[in-house]
């Protein structure tokens, strides 16, 4: 007996005749390739050195397979899993072209499905005869002459669509994950071809693991036709969705420290402390971003709708403060994550597009931005006020409910973005103007900037005694090594402190996030109409709470854990909504003109309409005592909505 045949029969009688009831809804029969191991160890390594023939005498034995019932056209493919001989994209050489090889990545874009010619069908149109043609190398070929008897001339032929064989076929482009990659290297990537019942399966930002053949085809250059150069293709046999595969080892030495770290009093503060220890004070914002990158998990309420359970955390500051480094110091203690700036380095942006490119020879591919390629790990945005317009509403979702949706030529698509999302960005102008409302000053609409659960401002105010230690920490950070050392403890525990799934939040925690909520809520002043705090703070609350016990390597969240989130969400609500009058205000981030800014606009407006034929600047002036820059702010804005003019410079008049 053939021992192809011998080795089915061994293993997989079974499988295969519940396999034929299933035809053709499964059309991939898949084989273990620890079991052709245990069955003969050469056949498992022809199988790696010469898939092609091999696969081939697979699908032939599978061919003749008689089934103890009917199944019609039975003309399965194979696949192999479990092969282990895997090969990171950047080390696919010439050694492997025609072999079997595994690879593992992060799909970037993919294709449509569509149909690939493999068996043509040709018909000479001087005989009549039909020649079939296997179609190899993408390319689509012709017969040299016709088989028929007497005939054996050169056509002309006709495809028959209908004798034909096509099969549904996808292609991926696939990239390193982060995680697999060192330093700052930029990730390489691979293309996948894959047929049959592995399409559709797909979609950007999956991790997967891909047994196939690679696969060299030659390039067509436009200008010169063929060329002595070959592309990189793998063939894929067998698809397989994989989760974030850290690579850090635990010694016994580290599980014990981090144990030990864990059990200190204040463990966020001190964790805060070994982060991007090249950066001066920020201890809130520090905390916030360790909190914010091990949030997580988001579940279903019974309403059936979406909770989200990751953190999104906005770093809106002066330049030259360090928020890139705070990013990329964060970058670096969590490799998994993506890193990226608001302008998108792709045609995907920073969400999800549908381009049309080479890729696909002028099909439409959906590609993957770096939200959406940072699904289950973290997303880290810097230049967050780079981000196209039209990228915003897709952003939005994002940022609520973890998804973004592509319709567009014919490609319909929910993507996932399950990640927290810690943004830097520059003001408007500049510089920030403590004057000025926070919606004012960024390039971000207000319902983007409700949608952060914390916003911290980075202000560059000189003061002496802090320029001094910073200078000192620049200093010292150009000849010590302890930050990487620091780095080193602070990944591992990270990585330890993300593990941990759902976290329950205590009575006693929950009672004080009411208490802290209500308290605030009770503030309400409806005079000024001044919202002190909205439903939005009180879930990012919960969210915190979950993640500081987390940051404890707890799965319970107590009273402690939701005091730090109350002292977070304070220092931010802090910077970000207090208004003149040292007042609370949601509006202050909800909409451009806080009440304080509306109640002054309503004078400046007053002013003007109670003078007949106008007014000078000089006289508004005098009647009111607000800074020149607000003044003017206001006065511009007022014009641009239409309640007032400007017939002569420095001059108003009401409209
Ligand atoms: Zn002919």
């Amino acid at each position: 007996m053939n021992p192809i045949e011998d080795f089915i029969n061994l293993f997989y009688k079974e499988k295969l005749n519940e396999f034929g009831m299933k035809w053709p809804d499964k059309q991939t029969f898949n084989i273990d390739f620890n079991d052709v191991e245990r069955y003969d160890i050469e056949l498992s390594k022809k199988i790696i050195d010469d898939p092609i023939n091999i696969l081939g005498e697979f699908e032939g034995v599978l061919r003749k397979w008689t089934f103890p019932y009917e199944v019609c056209n039975w003309n399965p493919r194979v696949g192999f899993y479990n092969t282990k001989h895997g090969v990171a994209i950047r080390d696919m050489r010439c050694e492997h072209i025609n072999t079997l090889i595994s690879v593992s990545g992060l799909v970037q874009k993919i294709t449509i499905v569509y149909p690939k010619l493999v068996i043509a069908s040709f018909e000479c149109m001087r005989c009549g005869h039909v020649t079939y043609v296997v179609q190899i190398d993408n390319r689509y070929i012709e017969p040299l002459e016709c088989e028929g008897e007497l005939c054996g001339r050169k056509g002309p032929f006709k495809l028959l669509h209908k004798e034909s064989t096509f099969y549904d076929t996808q292609k991926l482009r696939v990239q390193e994950s982060p995680e697999d990659l060192t330093g700052g290297d930029q990730p390489q990537t691979t293309d996948i071809e894959i047929c049959g019942d592995m399409t559709g399966n797909i979609l950007p930002g999956n991790r997967i693991n891909v047994t196939g053949i690679l696969q060299s085809f030659q390039k067509i250059s436009q200008t010169h036709g063929k060329t002595n150069q070959f592309e990189l293709m793998v063939n894929g046999i067998h698809v397989q969705h994989h989760d974030i595969e850290m690579k850090i080892e635990l010694t016994e030495q580290d599980k014990e420290d981090i144990e030990t770290f864990s059990k200190q009093k204040n463990v966020a503060a001190k964790l805060s402390d070994l982060f991007a220890t090249s950066i001066y004070g920020y201890e809130e914002i520090k905390e916030a971003i360790l909190v914010s990158s091990v949030s997580g998990e988001n579940t279903i309420k019974s309403d059936g709708t979406l909770q989200r359970g990751y953190t999104n955390l906005l770093i809106c500051g002066d330049p030259s403060t360090a928020k890139s480094t705070l990013l990329t110091a964060l970058k670096q203690i969590i490799p998994q994550s993506q890193f990226a700036t608001g302008d998108g380095s792709t045609k995907a942006g920073l969400t999800a597009a549908v381009v049309k490119d080479d890729f696909s020879g002028g099909k439409w591919t959906l590609e993957a931005g770096a939200l959406v390629l940072a699904d289950k790990s973290v997303a880290i945005i810097d230049e967050l006020d780079k981000i196209s317009s039209d990228q915003i509403t897709q952003l939005n979702t994002s940022l609520s409910s973890n998804t973004v949706f592509i319709n567009k030529a014919g490609i319909n698509s929910t993507l996932w973005t399950r990640c927290p999302i810690i943004c830097a960005m520059n003001p408007k102008s500049g510089r920030f103007d403590p004057d000025e409302t926070l919606a004012s000053q960024v390039k971000l609409r207000p319902d983007t900037l409700s949608r952060f659960d914390l916003v911290f401002l980075m202000r560059d105010i000189p003061s002496e005694n802090v320029d001094s230690n910073i200078a000192d920490i620049l200093i010292g950070s150009w000849c010590a090594d302890s930050s990487t050392k620091n780095n080193d403890f602070i990944k591992k525990y990270m990585y330890v402190a993300s593990k941990i799934k759902y976290v329950e939040v205590n009575l006693e925690a929950k009672k004080l996030i009411k208490n802290y909520y209500l308290g605030i809520r009770s503030d309400y002043d409806s005079k000024s109409q001044v919202i002190p705090i909205t439903s939005r703070n009180l879930e990012a609350l919960l969210r915190l709470t979950r993640a500081e016990a987390k940051l404890r390597l707890s799965d319970k969240a107590n009273v402690s854990d939701a005091q730090r989130a109350i002292n977070l969400l304070d220092k931010s609500r802090d910077e970000i909504y207090l208004n003149d009058d040292g007042v609370f205000d949601s509006d202050r981030v909800e909409c451009v003109n806080d009440s304080t800014q509306r109640d002054k606009i309503k004078k400046v407006k007053d002013i003007i309409s109670s003078i007949e034929g106008g007014i000078k600047y000089s006289d508004i002036v005098l009647s009111v005592d607000y800074t020149k820059k607000n003044l003017d702010a206001i006065l511009k804005e007022m014009i641009s909505s239409g309640y007032i003019c400007e017939p002569n410079d420095k001059f108003y008049k009401a409209v």
